[in-house]
This record gives structure tokens, sequence and C-alpha cells, in this order.
């Protein structure tokens, strides 16, 4: 028994015509043995012989779990295979790999039962019916038989993308890498002078843009009549906009077949407007999540396609929480546009009388006036880096960037940073200074 290799896409190989198998000598018999070992190797369930670059009809499978799940099935070895029967009327979206597409994973739609006839690995004939994963597993390694590919069965989808900050980054980088979007080009706002200096600087957006190699449009203003026009001319199915400042026009959303979605990272209704991070944070919640919703002319008012909750780690701020809801963003839509491109999601109105709203945080908001250690926790965690959270001695500001809450629920200072100094530890710092009064 050897490991084969496994052949990649694009190789012609995997687009070959196969031919049935005639005689089950030992070259047959070796050919078997080594495709169950690379199989099983390479921790796949399915493995198609032009997958090891022999164009014959044999195909392996097995998935047996520990905990013995009702997808298991044995060992099956599938010589020239015939379908007898599938479920025309009865098909649904199942989640695929591919050894032949590593790191690539897609959603679905095939028939859900299905009846085989084949041979067994010494040319005897048997049945294969089943309505579960082997069903699903079957199709798929008899269409390798065929020189067809998981890829072949997705709707491709020509997307553009429209975000400016870090959450859209990885919902960019996704539609970039996943084959069921066809990306136009990115959308960002002009580069904008930042720091002291003053220097011109890129969104996020542009930046991971131009490291994918992405076309990408610095504009001023997205619903502008030339920027509506040169959208216009790249012809996109669907728009997807993440992290996006501006409001977006009638005009543009009713431009793509399948309009706009939008990620937002709360569970609307709650948290409508510019910072649902910064907010679940401060108001102490102990969870949150991810919407992606089909974009209305009102701000964030749009219907559900989907939602995704998590729990609010104790100690994560909001930069952190912003991260992870930007990755599982990105996942979720990947997860719902095929649902949504078929027709099989039904989209839920949001509940006016759950609405809530967030609103743009200043400076002033960061001032530590007497407020409960509790409070101060939360705060420090929302509201770095920005806009800080301080207070002063005599005529400075000393921010606290990182502190947390002891068993007694008293604020434990870790990091700060005084007014134009570096960040220091709290202990560093009272080296020199005196304590920081935080609370009455
Ligand atoms: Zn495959």
């Amino acid at each position: 028994m050897k490991k084969r290799e496994i052949l990649k896409d694009p190789n012609p190989v995997l687009r070959a015509e196969t031919e049935d198998v005639l005689s089950f000598d030992g070259e047959i018999q070796e050919l078997i043995d080594d495709m169950i070992y690379t199989m099983r190797n390479a921790d796949g369930i399915g493995l198609a012989a032009p997958q090891v670059g022999v164009g014959k009809k044999i195909i392996v499978a097995e998935y047996e779990t520990p905990e013995k799940s009702e997808d298991d099935f044995p060992l099956a070895v599938v010589v020239n295979p015939k379908i007898e029967a599938i479920s025309e009327d009865d098909q649904e979206f199942m989640i695929e790999g591919c050894l032949s597409f590593p790191g690539t994973e897609l959603y679905i739609k095939r028939p859900k039962k299905v009846k085989v006839t084949a041979l067994d690995r010494w040319g005897k004939e048997y049945t294969l019916e089943d309505e579960k994963l082997l069903a699903r597993v079957l199709q798929h390694e008899i269409d390798h038989l065929n020189g067809i590919l998981m890829i072949d069965h997705i709707k491709v989808v020509k997307t553009l993308f429209i975000g400016n900050g870090s959450l859209g980054q990885p919902v960019l980088e996704r539609i970039t890498n996943d084959p069921q979007f066809e990306l136009l080009a990115a959308f960002t706002t002009v580069d904008r002078p930042a720091g002291r200096s003053g220097e011109l600087q890129p969104t996020m957006v542009a930046e991971l843009a131009a490291k994918l190699n992405q076309k990408t449009f610095k504009i001023e203003d997205i619903n502008s009549k030339e920027i509506i026009n040169q959208i216009k001319s790249l012809n996109p199915e669907l728009i997807v906009l993440a992290d996006f400042s501006q409001i977006i026009s009638k005009d543009l959303i009713n431009l793509p077949k399948y309009g706009i979605l939008n990620i937002h990272p709360s569970l609307l209704p709650k948290y409508r407007g510019p910072s649902p991070v910064v907010t679940a944070i401060l108001n102490g919640d102990k969870k949150t999540g991810v919407s992606i919703i089909k974009l209305s002319d009102k701000i964030d008012a749009g219907d559900i396609l989907s939602q995704l909750e998590i729990r609010i780690r104790p100690r994560e701020n909001a930069d952190q929480l912003k991260n992870r809801l930007a990755e599982f963003g990105a996942d979720l839509l990947a997860e719902t546009v095929p649902y949504y491109l078929a027709d099989e999601i039904h989209p839920i109105k949001q509940i006016e009388e759950k609405v809530s709203y967030t609103k743009k945080f200043s400076k002033e908001d960061g001032k530590i006036s007497n407020q409960p250690a509790e409070r101060v926790e939360l705060m420090v965690r929302a509201l770095n880096p920005w806009p800080g959270v301080y207070t002063t001695v005599g005529d400075k500001k000393v921010f606290i960037t990182k502190s947390h809450l002891d068993k007694e629920k008293k604020l434990v200072i870790e990091i700060v940073k005084p007014e134009g100094k570096r960040e220091m530890t709290y202990k560093e710092y009272l080296a020199g200074n005196s304590p920081l009064t935080i609370t009455e």
C-alpha cells in the first residue's frame, strides 16, 4: 500500500473521461488499496480514481466517527457505479469539501436520496441506497468519474464590495477567495489625512484590496451620478457592504439584481447605528452577534437574512470583539449567499418595538468622573483605543488602556498612557506619580 499524489484543481486529468473496470486483477486491487490508504491519510471521506491520476471508474468512501453519528458509513469500494434513482424533488444544501480543492468548502444543493448499483472490488454486483452523508458522497464522487467538480454546482455571483474599516477586511478577503463570488472591484473612501503629520492614509479596505491585487476605486461620494454609472458599467449582480459610513441611495440599492447585503455587528434590531460593538461592551452585555441584512434606504433597518449569536468574553475589548465579529460575519455571508441566491431564505422583518440605536462616541465619553469601578472597567474595554478613557492629573490627562476588576470588584489598573508619553505599566507610572483617583 502506498500513498498516491492527489491531483489538485485545475488539472486536466480531473476533467478527463474515465473507463469502466473490466478485469479485477492484481493491478486494480493494488490501486484500490492505495486509494483507501491515500483517502484515510488525507482525512477524506471519499476519493475517486481520477483524483490520483487514474482514468477508471473506481470510488472509495468511508466515514466512521468514534461517537457513531447517524451519518457514519463503513468503507465502500464502488466500481463502475450507475445511479438508478435520485430524489429530484427532495433536494437540500449541504457543505462539501474536496481533496482536490484543499481549504474550500461550498454549500451545494443536491438530491437527498440516491440509489446506486455498482460492483464491489471483486466484481460482484451490489446496491447502495442512502439519504444521509453517503448519498452526498456518492453523488460527489460519481461526478468525479464524469469529469464534474463541485465548483460546477455552484452559482457564481458577480459581486462588488463596498467598505472602509476593519469589519470589512475579512469579508473582502472571503469574497476574493471563495469561488462562489466573482469580485468585480472594491469601492472605498478616498485616502484621508491621519495623525499629527496629516499624511494621507488609505482605508483598511484599500490597504487589503491592494495586498490582494484587487481592482479598487477610491471615492468621495458613493451616491454621485458618476460613481453610480461606474458601478452600473461593472454590471454587478450583488453588492456586499460592510463598515461603510455613507448612506446608500435608492438608485444604488436597486441597481444589482440581488440587491445589497450588509453585514452589521449586532443582533438587529438591537443596536442600529454607528457603534454596536462598543455599545454592547459598554452596556455589559453577555452576548452579541452579527446580522446579514438586505439593505434598505433606512439605516440598518433592512430585512434580516441570517444571524449568528456569540458570547462576549469577560476581558474582551472593542477591537478584539469587532475582529471576531468580522470573521464570523465573513463566514455567515458565505453560508447565507447560496441559500439567498436559490431563494430559500425567508427574510425576517425587524420588529419595530425592539429597535434600539447606538450613538457616535466622542472624547468626552471617555472622561472618568466618579463612575463606579464596574462602569470604568467596561469603559476601558469599550472605548479603547478610541476615544480613550482618562482621568486628569493637574492639567494633564492620563489614559487607562487596560484594567480589570478584582474579587472585591475593585478596579485594578494595569496599563496607562500619560498624555504626551508612552504607554507604561501602572507600576512604572507609580514610581514617579501618586496613585490615580478613579472612584469616589
Ligand atoms: Zn472531490
